[in-house]
């Protein structure tokens, strides 16, 4: 397996695939050598481990809050999940679409290994749908429609200590539809020397999130706004389980990272930035790093314009005067908001431009000024 694999290397087949998935699927298939391509007729079936059967050969998926009950020979709604004579089985385990090397800055993670290589990767498939998801070739497709190499999860552990990665990053499309993988993937890197993250939108049951939660370094969650509506009408999910997912994950002691998206005119007011950062301060406290990120136009929301910096930098403010000591900016590369700054003292400690870490003063995980602990997973 090469790092240079990128998600334009693995095309999506779209117009092939929609053919492909015509085509009989043989439950019992062989998987396909490690590196190879999985082929759209032959894609690997694993029965997933969150689901109850119901009568008359039914199952109702226990993965994510839409809780999908799907008659045989149908799929849940993010279409890489499937019932199978009363079976619910994965389409996606093992099968990476795209697999690629990434600075891990750009998850964005800057309390995690800063400057370290991530070997990233992801399946086909998406729970919710994001007008403006920057991935959707991948997100909005059904695993048949998109090219991918037969990668288990201890091929992808082995990868990343052969070249040396100390982090293995589930990310890109949503990795709670992969979460059978994702665990696996995470139990491989132990003993490997190489540290789990996940980059995900948190729409995910409890059981399933604290089931693989031990296993995991360091959670991202995707905020995507602080509101139901938004949620409702753009994303196809909803806020209140996302909120709860944050919260487990802050009290498992997992390095927990928030990124909220500003789009213009959609969840950027100040009311709702304000609210947010008050959720953030009162139910996980101020040490929680929340970035800011600038929106630019994308797949269904290509009618709007980029986040001006002035909304950024008044988030920005908020967040900081709410009492949030690690607040970033994202995507305006250059800008004082992507580095990190001592709360105790005001002592840049580490200087970031875009993805590049250009200095990192901390000792120990302290400030090197007043001694004031930085949390984060720095060794
Ligand atoms: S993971 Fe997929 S199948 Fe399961 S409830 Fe969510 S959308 Fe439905």
């Amino acid at each position: 397996m090469t790092a240079a694999i990128t998600r334009r290397d693995l095309a999506v087949a779209a117009c092939a695939g929609a053919a492909a998935a015509l085509l009989p699927r043989p439950a019992d298939a062989a998987p396909p050598a490690v590196g190879a391509p999985v082929p759209a007729d032959a894609l690997p079936a694993r029965e997933a481990s969150w689901y109850r059967k119901l009568p008359e050969g039914r199952v109702e998926c226990q993965l994510c809050p839409r809780g999908c009950q799907v008659a045989d020979a149908e799929r849940g709604a993010c279409g890489v999940r499937e019932n199978r004579g009363g079976t619910y089985t994965t389409l996606v385990y093992g099968a990476a679409c795209t697999v690629h090397v990434d600075p891990i800055e750009k998850k964005p993670f800057f309390h995690v290994l800063p400057g370290a290589p991530a070997l990233s990767f992801a399946t086909a498939g998406c729970n919710v749908e994001c007008k403006f998801c920057q991935n959707w070739e991948i997100s909005q497709f059904r695993p048949e429609q998109v090219a991918a190499l037969w990668l288990p999860p201890e091929a992808l552990a082995a990868a990343a200590r052969q070249k040396g990665v100390p982090l293995l990053a589930a990310t890109y499309s949503e990795p709670v539809v992969f979460w059978e993988y994702v665990r696996d993937a995470a139990a491989a890197c132990r003993g490997a020397g190489v540290r789990p993250v996940v980059v995900s939108n948190g729409y995910i049951q409890e059981r399933p999130l604290r089931d693989v939660l031990p296993s995991l370094a360091a959670v991202k969650v995707d905020l995507k706004a602080f509101s139901e509506r938004f949620y409702r009408e753009v994303v196809r999910g909803e806020l209140k389980p996302v909120l709860k997912t944050i919260e487990v994950i802050r009290a498992s002691g997992c390095w927990l990272e928030i990124v909220v998206l500003l789009i213009p005119g959609l969840n950027d007011s100040e009311a709702e930035v304000r609210a947010l950062a008050r959720w953030v301060k009162s139910n996980l406290g101020g040490e929680v790093p929340v970035h800011f990120t600038r929106f630019h136009p994308t797949y269904r929301l290509t009618n709007l314009p980029p986040t001006p910096l002035a909304t950024l930098e008044r988030s920005w403010r908020i967040a900081n005067a709410e009492g949030l000591a690690f607040a970033y900016l994202g995507n305006v590369p250059g800008h004082p908001g992507e580095s990190t700054s001592c709360p105790g003292c005001g002592a840049r400690l580490i200087h970031r431009i875009g993805f590049e870490v250009l200095e990192n003063t901390l000792k120990g995980g302290r400030c090197p000024t007043c001694g004031r602990t930085i949390p984060g997973v720095w060794a």
